[in-house]
């Protein structure tokens, strides 16, 4: 229900939780408080970043509440018979304040949070929820939404305004607008207490990332670890105050790395133990109690609001529909993962022993072994392909395969606010008719207070209920900003991330609708990772490598041997991958199916995995004690199994441009756009998807991605 209150809508490939520490702030008023003022400047106006203080975050957002409430209470109580215009349209209309007051607020809290804004954040994120509960729970608000839900006039509208009147009447419904006033109490109690468990949770994990790490002290202790590891390490073991040392982070860009290339078996095991049991140590951030409160309200919730399982209610209003779907196809999958992994461990087992190791593959020696058995089988050593991956080159890449698929053109703009000197910004119109489609925000580097990983945003949506509204995006990584004049290199996986996430800002900018809760990235969360996974296939077409993968010395483009290991290594260890994902997924989907028995979380995930068939020389990529995704909101809950739902899809649509033209076929493109980029939520996502492919999507593609034999 979110989207109701702030439609700025944030999607994510890492989640990773700020820092929150106390210090006092100081008050500010709301006369003049710039953050509540209009979007000045071209474009329709922009966020106006060089206007923001901290102190004017607090009054600004009571503000806009306080806004939003009125215009609701104005439509709740409209003498005039309600009707799509003066109830659903209205709604559309409200919250444009919250709406800019949020986007801004947002991007504080995830690339600029510092101490004094995490203080604004903790106070002000149960009154945000608060609201929207407040919201959700206005009767009289919600027997219009109903009246115009069960009118007869609602077949006169069109199939967008149906859709929207279904969209808010199951929202309304799904968040207890028809209980008792009692259950909705007890609801608004249960929504309140898992907040809190919320935070608390996030909180244990963060503490345990900062407080733990590895200390090296000795040449000897960092064995097998290349020049550029050397480096951060160094660099952490300065942050951790540790002079002359170096630290491994308890972090996963700081873990992975060492697992991988670290020759010290014993450091790795320590390593590796440290990671998998965040949240998991029996101290004060122990997180297996909240775990277990956290599952049982949720159960509550989910009875009251008359479903058999959280899962269920979960799953409701997405693609999968039933948890029973989403089991069926991560069953699917599966078995012929689990029986790549015993490959993959065979491999590697057996170069282990032929190097007289006189080990057996454990899981701290997975990504160790993994990589040497990369090197024999393919020849290929990742660090020779970073040469030709150039952070620009490959921006101009995404934007040349934007304009091949959508017609679309980039040009630098200069006159626009941004939260940061590193952040640049593009606009973007339409090659042929030069019409404005709307910006696009680059915000590449790490820098002191910007969460981990990388994500989009969307600052502003597509709509036109208010005049032609043109949207803002933007494209948000974590790279490290090289020396001045010299060029950033990025590696095979962070240059597949940006395709990636440039594919969600493509799906915002296509966007073509004229409500906002239906416009551009609001579809799905099942769904949602579809375009975005799709756009990765195209960095690694020829066209795109030819032109933009170029040495950063010798301006040459990656030579064809190189791509060719690069293809033929494209299966390789999909086992791992796909197994270390999916545990994750099928205890998160298996903890919610529970119902409300008193759920001991290490037991669980122990007995759970035995019953599976776990590989013993795998852990889940999440252990339930260390789950964000799960544990620290109710977003991907029950929801996890979303990125192989779409990954099916994804596979699937890729072979429209495959058995066609190919990557750039202009035909399949524009069936892209006109069933899928454009459309946002106001179709179905499985019609659109038929409309585009003329059938339902098969999983035998996903299978062949992956490498994987049907069984
Ligand atoms: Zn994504």
């Amino acid at each position: 229900m979110r989207e109701l209150i702030v439609r700025s809508i944030v999607l994510l490939i890492a989640v990773t939780m700020l820092n929150t520490t106390t210090i006092n702030t100081s008050h500010a008023g709301t006369n003049d408080n710039p953050l509540l003022a209009d979007w000045e400047g071209p474009y329709g106006g922009v966020p106006p970043f060089d206007r923001v203080q901290i102190p004017l975050f607090k009054p600004a957002l009571e503000a806009a509440i306080a806004e939003r409430l009125t215009e609701i209470q104005k439509i709740a109580g409209d003498p005039a018979p309600p009707s799509f215009e003066n109830t659903i349209v209205a709604l559309e209309r409200t919250g444009r304040t919250l709406d800019r007051v949020g986007t801004l607020y947002g991007v504080w809290g995830s690339t600029m949070a510092s101490p004094e804004y995490q203080t604004v954040q903790r106070e002000m994120a149960p009154r945000l929820a608060a609201a929207e509960d407040e919201i959700t729970q206005n009767e009289a608000l919600f027997k219009r939404i109903e009246a115009v839900y069960n009118s007869p006039e609602k077949a006169k509208l069109n199939p967008e305004q149906q859709r929207l009147v279904w969209v808010y009447y199951t929202q309304f419904v799904r968040a207890g607008a028809r209980l008792s006033p009692e259950a909705k109490k007890r609801l608004s109690q249960i929504n309140q207490q898992l907040a809190g468990l919320y935070t608390k949770f996030s909180q244990n994990v963060l503490a345990e990332e900062n407080d733990q790490f590895i200390v090296l002290k000795s040449e000897d202790e960092l064995a097998g670890l290349p020049q550029s590891l050397r480096d951060a390490a160094a660099a952490a073991a300065e942050t951790k105050k540790q002079p002359g040392a170096w630290v491994i982070m308890n972090t996963r860009s700081s873990i992975d790395p060492f697992l991988t290339y670290s020759d010290r078996r014993d450091l790795r095991e320590k390593a590796w133990r440290m990671f998998v049991n965040r949240g998991d140590n029996g101290d004060e951030h122990d997180n297996n109690a909240i775990i277990t409160e956290i599952l049982q309200l949720r159960a509550e919730r989910a009875k009251l609001l008359g479903y058999p399982t959280h899962a269920h209610w979960r799953l409701e209003n997405t693609m999968a529909k039933t948890p029973e779907r989403a089991m069926e196809l991560m069953e699917a999958v599966w078995k012929p993962a689990v029986a790549r992994v015993h490959e993959e461990v065979a491999d590697m087992q057996a170069l282990a022993d032929k190097e007289g190791a006189k080990i057996k593959i454990e899981p701290w020696d997975y990504r160790y072994y993994m990589e040497k058995v990369r090197k024999a089988k393919f020849d290929l050593d990742q660090n020779e392909i970073k040469p030709y991956l150039q952070l620009e080159k490959l921006r101009e890449g995404i934007f040349w395969v934007a304009g091949e698929l959508f017609n679309f053109n980039f040009t630098p703009v200069t006159n626009v606010p941004v939260a940061h000197p590193d952040i640049r910004v593009w606009e973007v119109t339409d090659k042929t008719t030069k019409k404005h489609i709307g910006l696009w925000y680059f915000d590449p580097y790490a820098r002191a207070g910007k969460r981990s990983g990388a994500w989009m945003n969307a600052y502003r949506s597509q709509e036109r209920v208010n005049g032609e509204i043109t949207t803002i995006v933007s494209n948000n990584a974590n790279f490290v900003k090289g020396k001045p004049g010299e060029p950033v290199l990025i590696s095979w996986d962070d240059a597949t991330t940006m395709f990636h996430e440039f594919g969600h800002a493509l799906h915002g900018l296509n966007s073509n609708v004229t409500y906002p809760s239906l416009s551009g990235t609001a579809v799905p969360r099942d769904y949602v990772e579809f375009p975005s996974q799709l756009l990765e296939h195209w960095l690694s077409t020829p066209e795109v490598l030819q032109r933009f993968a170029l040495h950063y010395q010798t301006g040459k483009p990656i030579p064809q041997d190189l791509v060719d290991k690069i293809k033929r290594s494209a299966t390789f260890n999909q086992g791992f991958a796909t197994v270390e994902y999916l545990s994750a997924a099928l205890i998160d989907m298996k903890l919610h199916l529970a119902g409300d028995r008193k759920i001991d979380p290490d037991a669980f995930e122990r007995e759970t995995l035995a019953q599976l068939g776990m590989p013993k020389e795998i852990v889940m990529r999440h252990r339930t004690p260390q789950f964000l995704h799960v544990f620290s909101s109710d977003g991907y809950s029950a929801g996890y199994y979303s990125y192989l739902w779409s990954d099916v899809i994804t596979a699937d649509a890729f072979g429209a441009f495959t058995e066609g033209k190919g990557p750039y076929d202009k035909a399949v493109a524009e069936r892209l756009r006109k069933y899928i980029f454009s459309v946002g939520n106001t179709v179905d996502p499985a019609e659109a998807y038929r409309a585009f492919r003329g059938r339902d999507p098969k999983i035998d593609a996903l299978m062949q991605k992956r490498g994987f034999s049907k069984s």
